[in-house]
């Protein structure tokens, strides 16, 4: 066994432009643990003046990184796993402690985020031109693919380390260079922590920038900045429709990809297997209290079966321990922050107010919040309407397979999604009815594999990543043509 290396320090600097310095704006980020409070670190937050620094040595790093080659910068992706698997306790605890995240989510997130590493280390050699047939006598018509040059990645608090490197382990990997804003929430694993394992893993200085900073002093400027050609944002849909305006209606067109919020159906048809969907269903709704935009929002239930289901999920609900995130037992840790538990208040309130029926309504303590289950919940209500982003559910009655279509499809949100039936082509033919990015016959709509198209429909968001998806998506295409022969025109 190697000895563990010291744990990293300075995660309180940024690493701007190639160097781990204080912002410059003059306003302190506290930093504390959703569980008990506890100040984890104090980061002075960057200003302009370092979003532009951050910004021009990318652009300025860029093409020498490009050049590199691709089994060099696969060595670094390859390192970068090593590192993961290194100091994964480590990379555990700050996912525990910054977020929130029970030992079991944190895994999970771990194991997630080393593996797009690993899927990127192989992107370098994967990228491909093209040579095609022309039509004009003499042309050779060839198209290239390059790195689109400098990305900008803005990320969420809930899954913030892998929800960052599934952006830049791919940017990084095809030859671009990246600047990440992250979550005010979790600026440590949504970038800091990164940009140590990248550091250490040998990315050369200033490739990889992140800015710490408030949404109102550098959110707009961030997109808006003529460096980026791509802006790379996971988030809530009205924030994402904002972006998308600025980065693609403003003076710079740039590309976007908007990974945005979710409400996935859960549904079970009558010929369900009722014990391992309400599993599934347990599972893939109470997951990190439910804040994960894949989670199981809605959940549709065959008539048949509703009765029975709405017992045994409520039985297993009951079951589910609530507290501290670090216990290895514990189901359920806090929601990320107050503001997030007043909504979900809000939202249990309305829930009585639009007459759902209650079928357990657990406690609260501090950030934590038990499960909240309801019934017969019709689908022009709050709960089965919007996301929920907590540890609360409504159960939605089906008359039919044909209604159960109907309800899943009955949202403005596309992303993923779920049907469990016995006969497996009855679930295809309905999964392909569903009007989403993902669906996942008899399993948790949560689903997420680096090789594997992620993304979502509607006011789910623009794009695709992973794998393939992700080559496309952070690369440009570049039609080259040469006139071999001397051409003769019309005129
Ligand atoms: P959010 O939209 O409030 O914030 C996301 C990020 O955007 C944060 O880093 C935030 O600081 C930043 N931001 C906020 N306003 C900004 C502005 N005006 N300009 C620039 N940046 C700005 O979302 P959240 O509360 O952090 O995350 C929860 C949401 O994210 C949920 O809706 C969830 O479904 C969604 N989400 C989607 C995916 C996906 O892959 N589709 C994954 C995780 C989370």
């Amino acid at each position: 066994m190697s000895e563990s290396p010291a744990v990293y320090s300075d995660l309180h600097l940024q690493p701007i432009a190639g160097e781990w310095r204080a912002g410059a704006a003059g306003k302190t980020l506290a930093v504390s643990n959703p569980f008990d409070g506890a100040l984890l670190l104090e980061v002075a937050q960057a200003n302009r003046a370092d979003l532009d620094a951050a910004y021009a040595k990318a652009a300025a790093v860029q093409p020498q990184w490009a050049a590199l080659g691709p089994s060099a910068r696969a060595a670094v992706l390859h390192q970068v796993v090593a590192v993961f698997d290194r100091r994964r306790e480590e990379i555990v605890d700050w996912i525990i402690r910054e977020s929130g995240s029970t030992r079991l989510k944190a895994q999970l997130e771990w194991g997630a985020a080393r593996a797009i590493a690993l899927e990127s280390a192989s992107f370098p050699a994967r990228v491909h031109g093209r040579i095609l047939e022309s039509d004009v006598p003499g042309k050779e018509s060839r198209v290239y693919r390059s790195a689109l040059g400098v990305v900008g990645v803005i990320s969420p608090w809930n899954f913030p380390l892998h929800l960052t490197q599934r952006s830049i382990a791919p940017a990084l990997a095809l030859g671009n260079a990246v600047v990440v804003k992250p979550a005010s929430d979790t600026p440590v694993c949504g970038g800091l922590l990164l940009a140590k394992i990248f550091e250490e893993a040998g990315l050369p200085a200033g490739v990889l920038s992140v800015v710490v900073g408030a949404g109102s002093e550098i959110g707009d400027a961030f997109v808006e900045h003529p460096v980026p050609s791509l802006i790379t944002f996971t988030g809530s849909t009205p924030v994402g429709r904002g972006i998308g305006r600025i980065a693609s209606g403003g003076a710079h067109l740039k590309h976007v990809a908007l990974e945005l919020g979710g409400n996935s159906p859960f549904v079970v048809l009558a010929d369900a297997d009722l014990e391992q969907a309400v599993n599934a269903a347990v599972f893939g709704k109470f997951l990190h209290q439910g804040q994960i935009c894949m989670a199981v929002n809605r959940i549709i239930v065959d008539d048949s079966l509703y009765d029975a289901f709405a017992e045994r999920f409520v039985e297993r609900v009951k079951g589910l321990k609530v507290g501290d995130p670090q216990s290895i037992e514990t189901v359920i840790g806090p929601v990320i922050n107050e503001r997030q538990l007043q909504g979900l208040r809000e939202k249990i309130e309305l829930a009585r107010r639009e007459g759902a029926e209650p079928l357990y309504e657990g406690g609260a303590q501090g950030n934590l919040l038990a499960p909240h289950v309801y019934g017969e919940v019709g689908v022009d209500m709050d709960l089965a309407r919007n996301e929920i982003f907590g540890p609360l559910v409504g159960l939605l009655r089906a008359r039919d397979e044909a209604h159960a279509l109907e309800l899943a499809n009955a949202s403005e949100f596309g992303l993923s999604s779920a049907v469990f039936t016995r006969n497996l082509e009855r679930g295809v033919n309905f999964a392909r009815q569903i009007r989403a990015g993902m669906t996942h016959i008899n399993d948790i709509p949560v689903n997420d594999e680096a090789n594997a198209p992620f993304g979502g429909e509607k006011n789910s968001g623009l794009g695709r990543f992973n794998g393939d998806w992700a080559i496309d998506e952070f690369t440009r295409d570049h039609w080259i043509s040469v006139q071999h022969s001397a051409r003769r025109y019309p005129f």
